[in-house]
């Protein structure tokens, strides 16, 4: 075996692979050396080579990221996906149970999350260096990342002049260059500022007690980072107030919400389903109508063996005004064929029949429906299921099941399983399409799908 020594810098790694890969050096007769590792076999020198590899974009993509993790393995992994994609696994990125690929996804994610990290815990302390102003910050990142992260904080603080400081390799901005120097010790980095009082204030005030769980708070925030925020101090008084301070707001929101909200109210029992539709386009009966565009009715031929039930309208269908035509309806879609289910003899409907949403920058984002808004949009699915008197019915979601089981129903302990409702005989409970597109990474999401199906399939046995 030969090594090959390099500079530990994507471009380098980039124009040493291809060298060697032109030199048809296969990945088991090569031990990568950025300097790091102990150096035990013959150096070897190659010719540069230009030689352009056809590799598909989301190699180089990933191949960028995993090239800052701090794994010495890194390297040699990296060569030995590259080389298994050049020669005929050109596909290999797209094979989530192959060993490589998973070793590579996962370098990449604990990359990716680090740059998170770093984004959300760096704090800036002002010094005054030859009479200007500067901000300087310590941080410890588990990656080097320093370099790929420097342009976000670039785009974010253009207008400072800042310094971030790390073990590893130092950024600087000065207003026009970003330029990056060898690592420092941690006593390098200022303690302390006149500006920590004001992020305290800030973060007490936007500190929701109602969404503190410590267990996901520790994960997100490591208390290795705890010593480099100012608004940790406030955090363990925070903590002690929580459960105080969201006793108090439920019972502000439960008075506000009593005050507003009723039920809708369904015109007459014998109503058919386009009439049913043009009388819930005006229902005002909760809150929910005012953000709204429309109000999205189920949909299907009243024949209908099988109704689905989700929770409701996204985005897509608020602006469309109709129920599953956004990606969570095209994954129930793609579902429904690989089941063998036919969506054209089904009907699908919703729990709640306006959009709940948050702004959030420029998006709308979705807001999970209280109980309140699921008791006060009753009427209108309740009507729907005793028109069509559906032989399976299907609940998308918690939501869904508890719109309609009437009561608090677990999805992931009942899913999969023939229940009887009020509605149906054969009432079958699984998970919102949505969940599957919110899964964590590729595996989690190809598994989630699977089951989807295999729930979807019990309707056609
Ligand atoms: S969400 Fe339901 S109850 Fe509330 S306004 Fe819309 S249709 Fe009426």
């Amino acid at each position: 075996m030969k090594r090959l020594d390099f500079e530990p810098t994507f471009k380098c790694w980039r124009e040493t692979a291809r060298a060697a890969l032109s030199a048809e050096l296969s990945p088991e007769a090569i031990s990568w050396s950025d300097g790091e590792a102990t150096q035990l076999f013959e150096p070897m020198a190659l010719e540069s080579n230009q030689t352009r590899y056809n590799v598909p974009k989301r190699f180089m993509e990933v191949a960028e990221r995993v090239v800052c993790h701090r794994s010495q393995g890194r390297w040699d992994l990296l060569y030995k996906v590259l080389w298994r994609i050049t020669h005929g696994e050109r596909h290999l990125l797209e094979v989530f149970s192959d060993v490589d690929t998973a070793a590579l996804y996962k370098m990449d994610k604990e990359v990716r999350r680090d740059v998170h990290k770093m984004r959300a815990f760096v704090r800036f302390r002002h010094v005054v260096q030859e009479e200007e102003a500067w901000y300087v910050a310590w941080f410890e990142p588990d990656h080097h990342i320093i370099r790929i992260n420097a342009p976000f904080f670039v785009d974010r603080f253009a207008q400072m002049r800042w310094s971030i400081l790390s073990a590893d390799e130092c950024a600087h901005w000065d207003q026009r260059h970003l330029t990056f120097t060898d690592g420092v010790r941690r006593e390098h980095a200022p303690n302390r500022d006149e500006v920590e009082e004001l992020w305290r204030t800030y973060y007490s005030t936007i500190f929701n007690p109602a969404r503190v769980k410590t267990s996901a708070m520790l994960a997100e925030m490591p208390k290795k980072y705890w010593r480099n925020l100012p608004e940790a101090r406030a955090i363990p008084e925070l903590l002690e107030q929580a459960p105080k301070r969201v006793e108090n707001m439920i019972k502000a929101s439960d008075a506000k919400q009593e005050a507003e909200i009723g039920k809708a109210v369904v015109p007459a029992a014998d109503l058919d389903l386009e009439s049913l539709k043009k009388a819930a386009a005006g229902c005002e009966a909760c809150p929910l109508y005012r953000n709204a565009t429309q109000t999205v009715f189920g949909e299907g031929p009243l024949q209908a063996d099988i109704v689905f039930v989700g929770e409701q309208p996204g985005d897509q269908e608020d602006r469309i005004g109709r129920p599953f035509v956004g990606p969570a309806g095209a994954v129930l879609d793609r579902a429904m064929m690989e089941a063998g289910v036919v969506r054209a003899r089904c009907y699908v409907t919703n729990s709640v029949k306006h959009f709940k949403w948050e702004l959030r920058g420029k998006r709308r984002l979705h807001q999970t429906p209280n109980a309140r808004d699921i008791e006060a949009c009753r009427p209108w699915l309740e009507a729907e299921l005793r028109l069509l008197k559906p032989q399976y019915l299907v609940c998308l979601g918690s939501t869904a099941a508890n719109a309609v089981f009437g009561r608090p129903t677990k999805v992931l302990q009942n899913r999969g399983k023939w229940m009887e409702s009020l509605y149906s005989k054969q009432t079958l409970i699984t998970v919102h399409p949505s969940s599957i597109l919110r899964a964590r990474d590729p595996e989690q999401q190809e598994k989630a799908y699977g089951d989807f199906v295999n729930d979807l399939r019990l309707l056609v046995r």
